[in-house]
């Protein structure tokens, strides 16, 4: 087992239970930031913890993709009438 200990983890943590509301989310989602994480001493499988954020990390890259392409289909006309609806 392992402690969490950099930011870097945390921060992914937090971020990857944010996007997936699992139950990882359910026992984290009390520490707002990494120092309350840093505070609680919590541990973790190295493995599970790999397989986790990857799942994040890949979630993430799809996501990125499909707004490229969004963004590719979107002509400059959508995306001038897109900004005048929100302005
Ligand atoms: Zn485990």
């Amino acid at each position: 087992m392992f402690r969490v200990c950099t930011t870097t983890r945390a921060r992914k943590l937090i971020n990857a239970a944010a996007m997936f509301q699992d139950k990882v989310f359910d026992k984290i989602s009390t520490f707002q930031n990494e120092t309350r994480i840093f505070a609680a001493d919590l541990y973790y499988h190295s493995n599970c913890m790999r397989r986790y954020t990857k799942r994040y990390e890949k979630h993430v890259e799809v996501v990125l993709s499909n707004l490229e392409l969004e963004d590719g289909i979107a002509t400059d006309d959508d995306v001038t009438s897109a900004f005048n609806m929100i302005r």
